[in-house]
């Protein structure tokens, strides 16, 4: 979600309200303070998702596909370095409640940053992982994972044995090797939450009947991979719940009173992504939509003045927005106003690279180009458009918001959330409340707080609001 991914995609919302679209607001660009975080990796110009995703929620940049462990090489096979704790094993320290929110596959390269440590993000089963312990396996068994109260995304067939047959798509098979049903066992789990109030849900309709009162967590695997996109969403009661549907339900559980010292939630809307990577602008713009609903809707549950949200991306894509006068209110999926030196008319919306490439430009290609199959012309023909190296947006609004302002490295923002939640590092660096003090014991309430980013959104809550 670079920059103009948030521009395009403004236009084109605005668009949809039968607006000219330039002047449209995405939710999060109504926040106060905005910064840019510069989301190269220790080894790479342009970032993979694994180790921006580790950068913003581990607070130390990596090495190009490392999930959760740092650049250094001391010789493990299966972490290669040392592994990092991040901003949810941090938020559950200080007793907080917690989630992670994605419309990918929940052990896919952006969310398992917030709870695993490989060296190679497709680890993400046994099947793919060379014997070292794959990803969901590590959220079922291991710290923070086991302890997440929220998980809601897709990927059932990461955590089936392959003798099992997919509930919803008796076509599909689980894929791991190894025997394990990791739902099983995670139903299973002893851990720190309530046996009787945790739940498994993997349709709409058992989506809808989880009540937050009696839920103290919660898997809910809603696809066997990716989630659909969501203009593709079967709504019906075998489907999918929306990216906005499951942050909301997610804070209704995190918000609840017994969860005294507040929530940590993270959500992604992981398939704007997927649309850049085959140049299909009309899927990144339409699930960059649906992270703007998921953003209205946090701002409508959540208290603003003890909640910090913050919106960002882990990277950016080579995706540009170009024209010569062309007139506004132009659709934003349409054509420029000036032909190429050959007479032949082009988008609006070009990428640098990806499978959109064609040898010889020519009209017919053209009548389409607000289909949603539509391929955006590229200059270099790849198989998947590639990411892009430039600094990506931050917003933020709440309580100490105005720590996301300049330009600074993306692992800051794991420590700005750290700071302004008093968890992690600063976990002892809060103020108590005098009262509490007094009455002596560890009463400490700290305060609410909600983080957002963008593709990727985190969020963290809590009552006590003096001391800020
Ligand atoms: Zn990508």
């Amino acid at each position: 979600m670079g920059m103009s991914t948030v521009t395009a995609g403004r236009i084109y919302r605005g668009q949809e309200f039968r607006q000219s679209g330039e002047q449209y607001r995405l939710a999060f660009e109504k926040f106060p303070f905005v910064g840019l975080a510069k989301t190269y990796n220790v080894n790479a110009q342009v970032g993979d998702s694994a180790a921006c995703a580790t950068a913003l929620f581990c607070g130390a940049k990596t090495n190009f596909h490392r999930v959760g462990v740092d650049s250094t090489s001391d010789g493990n096979l299966c972490t290669g370095g040392r592994p990092l704790s991040s901003l949810i094993e941090w938020a559950q320290r200080a007793g907080k409640a917690t989630g992670l929110v994605t419309n990918t596959r929940l052990t896919h390269s952006t969310p398992s940053a917030a709870y695993a440590h490989v060296l190679r993000r497709d680890w993400e089963s046994h099947t793919d992982s060379t014997g070292c312990k794959d990803i969901a396996r590590q959220l079922v068994e291991d710290r923070p994972g086991r302890d997440i109260n929220v998980l809601f995304g897709g990927g059932r067939l990461k955590f089936m044995p392959s003798t099992a047959t997919d509930p919803v798509d008796s076509k599909q098979s689980g894929e791991r090797s190894d025997g394990r049903n990791l739902i099983d066992d995670w139903r299973a789990i002893r851990g720190r939450h309530d046996r009787r109030q945790r739940h498994y849900v993997y349709t709409k309709y058992q989506f809808d009947n989880l009540q937050p009162e009696t839920t103290d967590s919660v898997l809910g695997l809603f696809s066997p991979s990716h989630m659909s996109f969501e203009r593709d969403r079967n709504r019906g009661p075998s489907g999918e719940p929306s990216l906005a549907e499951m942050t909301v339900k997610a804070i209704q559980i995190l918000s609840q009173k017994k969860h005294k010292r507040g929530f940590l939630l993270i959500v992604e809307a992981g398939r704007i992504d997927h649309g850049h990577h085959v140049n299909s602008a009309w899927h990144a713009l339409t699930e960059l939509a649906a992270l703007d609903d998921a953003v209205r809707a946090v701002l409508a549950t959540v208290d603003p003045s003890d909640t910090l949200v913050v919106a960002t991306a882990d990277h950016s894509h080579v995706f540009t927005l170009g024209g010569n006068r062309t007139p506004r209110g132009t659709p934003i999926t349409g054509l420029d106003s000036q032909k190429d030196i050959n007479g032949v008319p082009y988008t609006t919306l070009l990428y640098g690279n990806g499978p959109g490439y064609v040898p010889e430009r020519n009209i017919t290609r053209l009548e389409r180009t607000h289909d949603s199959e539509y391929r955006q012309e590229t200059a270099v023909n790849l198989r998947y458009e590639t990411h892009a190296g430039e600094d990506v947006p931050v917003y933020a609004t709440g309580p100490r918001s105005h720590l996301f302002t300049g330009t600074f490295e993306q692992s800051y923002v794991a420590h700005a959330i750290s700071y302004a939640a008093c968890i992690g590092h600063y976990r002892n660096q809060c103020q108590r409340p005098v009262e509490e003090v007094k009455a002596g014991g560890d009463t400490y309430r700290p305060q609410a707080l909600l983080v957002v980013l963008g593709v990727t959104m985190a969020a963290l809550r809590a009552r006590q609001l003096g001391q800020w």
